[in-house]
């Protein structure tokens, strides 16, 4: 029966990891893709330059403008998103390929993106990594304090809106120490789909 088959095959679940901007997300997902080759992790696509120490096909593929433009017309990217005057977005292709081959596969993306992916993914699970608290969100994005009040009080408006967004996600899990959400991801991304 379908249900049989549900209880002996593979886990397939499509999970979403976001939150707001300055969380942890890469730290959480850096250490998941070095010590659980079990997950696929969709590699974005974006059109920000690579930073030191990244590498193309690794963190990001890092196109043009015009090559972005072109999956976009094309339907090769699952969502997209604007963000900090850069787009991101998903191909895919390689996303869909390992769905149906049983793989689990877990996104990082921005929070509109999980919106969009929400809307044309119905059976994925969505996890919202949140902050210790509102004062270390505001520690971590202030950072150094070389950018004007003006920057960094846009910033924390922007924070405010994207705490907001908890609620529209399956699961929250707070990150106070990155090996512990690394532990409860895992566990999240490889159970049995409902
Ligand atoms: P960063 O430039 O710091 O690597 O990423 C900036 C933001 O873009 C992060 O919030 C990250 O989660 C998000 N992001 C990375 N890849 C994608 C993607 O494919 N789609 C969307 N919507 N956001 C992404």
């Amino acid at each position: 029966s379908a249900i049989g088959a549900d209880q002996s095959g593979p886990a397939k679940r499509l999970t979403v990891l976001s939150g707001p901007s300055g969380v942890g997300k890469s730290t959480v997902v850096r250490e998941i893709r070095e010590r659980h080759p079990e997950v696929w992790l969709s590699v974005s696509v974006t059109t920000r330059p690579p930073r030191p120490r990244e590498t193309d096909g690794v963190e990001y593929h890092f196109v043009t403008d015009a090559e972005f433009d072109r999956m976009i017309a094309e339907g090769g990217l699952l969502e997209w998103a604007e963000f900090a005057g850069n787009r991101y977005g998903t191909p895919r292709a390689p996303v869909e390929e390992r769905l149906r081959a049983g793989v689990p596969v877990l996104l990082e993306i921005d929070l509109q993106g999980a919106r969009q992916v929400r809307e044309n993914m119905p059976g994925a699970f969505h996890v919202f990594l949140a902050p210790p608290s509102w004062e270390e969100l505001v520690r971590r994005l202030t950072g150094r304090g070389t950018e004007s009040a003006e920057v960094v009080q846009r910033r924390l408006d922007t924070a405010r809106v994207e705490l907001a967004a908890e609620k529209e996600f399956d699961r929250t899990l707070t990150n106070t120490s990155v090996e512990d959400v690394r532990d409860e991801l895992l566990a999240l991304i490889l159970a049995p789909q409902m």
